[in-house]
């Protein structure tokens, strides 16, 4: 498999985006920590850095993750508008 390039977050005042092509926990669908998608449809809202929520179904299953972390069995979040 081909590796994403990484984009660095944005700050967003206050807000912490975090670009989807990063294929990052916190844009995956079976993360769940609070987040919201971003305006843009290609990042995810974040209040911290440092959110974490618990992977449900993955490598990780039932173990809490930071949004930032991340594995091969990264599925996009079906909240984020279709691309
Ligand atoms: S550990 Fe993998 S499967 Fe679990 S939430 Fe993160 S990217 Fe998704």
């Amino acid at each position: 498999m081909q590796s994403e390039p990484t984009i660095p977050a944005a700050n967003n005042g206050g807000l912490v985006l975090h670009p989807v092509a990063n294929r990052r926990c916190g844009s995956c669908e079976r993360w769940h920590g609070e987040r919201r998608a971003g305006a843009d449809g290609h990042s995810i809202e974040l209040d911290s850095e440092m959110r974490m929520g618990v992977c449900r179904g993955g490598p990780w299953d039932n173990s809490e993750r930071r949004a930032r972390s991340a594995c091969g069995r990264w599925t996009v979040w079906t909240a984020l508008p279709q691309r």
